[in-house]
């Protein structure tokens, strides 16, 4: 029977989030006109879930016992659905396995789309709408689409251990993304720039200490990518000899902590060997800064959003974190934070003297005015006044 035969053509299956309510609010339409024919018609198979609110796919990517028969989770969104679906993996036993051979597809529908831009730049592939959005659709809807390895990065706050793989931001740039929230669907990604102006006009600063490492680490090791069709990720697992690297819990002193996603802190610990958060770092090795500041924003990527270059240095899959800071001692007057943030749409506000910027394989912050600005990892408010930040091991595979 048709049905039947129709199963039995398809050439993979896929898990698809539809976030309703991110930028203009127009996924779910995207989704029935645009991507929802082309997988009918490249025959790939598809379960759909509409989000209804926060966690909710975090929560299905957590316990969903099937998650290895899909070649692919599908993702209309913007950053904070992937963030959730990535932390989510980091919830299971099997994470570790899983992670790898599981990609995500991003079709851009959120008001800021950092991580598919900036994979979407390391390929030269378009970043401008509408040919952005379409070129997604095209990719994740194409039979020998490929998947992209791209290195996450490990953030621990006193309560939580979080993978991301874009932003750390505290100050004008977090408040920037979190205040302007409220204009999302009218103003799609404008919201950015009206949000901008507001803060930059009633600026705050923030008192807080800046710790870090500078970028040692010499061998930014290269990953192949992998067909995402053809086979589902079990059947890739089943193939693979992807060996956990010697972080288990059998063979090495682990430290004491308590906090969520333990497994995310142990391997992050293994590469960079530094202490816990709530302990003192060592003296030596470390800059420390105790000031006041305007914002502090570390990249593990290169683009905020489709028009933000933020660090086009960044590679997908090197290990190191691109921190940057403005003290509000440098900054000659607001205006010049205007300038800045316009020329960050082609990336020349890293020639700004106030701006400072390092490498970095590790810091931390801490506020010194608790409960005043707020901590913003992959464009999510996080609830933490410190919070410190390394280079990990763990990879993500986006297709692209
Ligand atoms: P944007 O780029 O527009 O900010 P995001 O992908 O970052 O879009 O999503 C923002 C937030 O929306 C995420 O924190 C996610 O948890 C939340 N979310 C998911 N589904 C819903 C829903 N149905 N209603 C409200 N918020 C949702
Ligand atoms: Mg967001």
């Amino acid at each position: 029977d048709w049905e039947k035969r129709e199963m039995s053509d398809s050439i993979g299956r896929l898990l698809i989030f539809v976030n309703p309510n991110s930028g203009y609010m127009k996924g779910v339409k995207t989704f029935k006109e645009k991507v929802e024919p082309e997988l009918r018609k490249k025959r790939i198979d598809f379960e759909l879930i509409i989000t209804d609110g926060a966690d909710h796919a975090k929560n299905i990517v957590e316990t969903r016992d099937d998650l290895a028969e899909f070649n692919a989770i599908l993702i209309l969104s913007g950053d904070g659905l992937v963030f959730e679906v990535l932390n989510g993996f980091f919830n299971r036993p099997d994470h570790w396995e899983l992670l790898h051979v599981l990609p995500i597809g991003i079709v851009p529908s959120g008001s800021g789309n950092g991580l598919l831009s900036s994979v979407f730049a390391s390929r030269k592939f378009p970043l401008k709408n509408p040919a952005f959005m379409n070129k997604a659709i095209d990719l994740v809807t194409s039979a020998t689409c490929l998947a992209q390895p791209v290195n996450l990065i490990h953030a621990q706050t006193r309560d939580a251990n979080y993978a991301a793989f874009l932003s750390v931001g505290w100050g004008l740039m977090a408040d920037i993304d979190v205040e302007s929230e409220r204009w999302r669907k009218s103003l799609g990604s404008n919201r950015f720039v009206v949000g901008a102006l507001i803060r930059c006009c009633n600026l705050r600063t923030y008192r807080g200490r800046l710790s870090y490492r500078e970028h040692t680490l010499s061998d930014d090791s290269a990953h192949s990518p992998f067909a995402v069709f053809g086979r589902t990720a079990a059947e890739k697992l089943r193939d693979c000899t992807c060996n956990k690297p010697g972080t288990s819990r059998r063979n090495r002193s682990e430290p004491a902590t308590n906090r969520r996603n333990e497994d995310i802190w142990l391997t992050a610990h293994s590469i960079e060997g530094i202490p816990p958060i709530d302990e003192k770092i060592p003296d030596e090795g470390w800059t420390v800064i105790e000031d006041e500041f305007v914002g502090v924003y570390a990249m593990a990527a290169s683009h905020i959003a489709n028009d933000g270059p933020m660090q086009p240095r960044a590679m997908l899959d090197d290990e190191r974190i691109y921190l940057s800071f403005i003290r509000k001692r440098d900054l000659p007057s607001r205006a010049s934070l205007i300038k800045m943030l316009i020329a960050l749409e082609k990336g020349n506000h890293l020639k700004m003297d106030f701006l400072k910027w390092v490498d970095v394989s590790s810091f931390r912050l801490e506020s010194l005015t608790p409960g005043k600005g707020r901590i913003v990892l992959d464009g999510e408010t996080i609830g933490a006044d410190s919070i410190q930040v390394t280079v990990s091991n763990y990879r993500t595979a986006i297709i692209s």
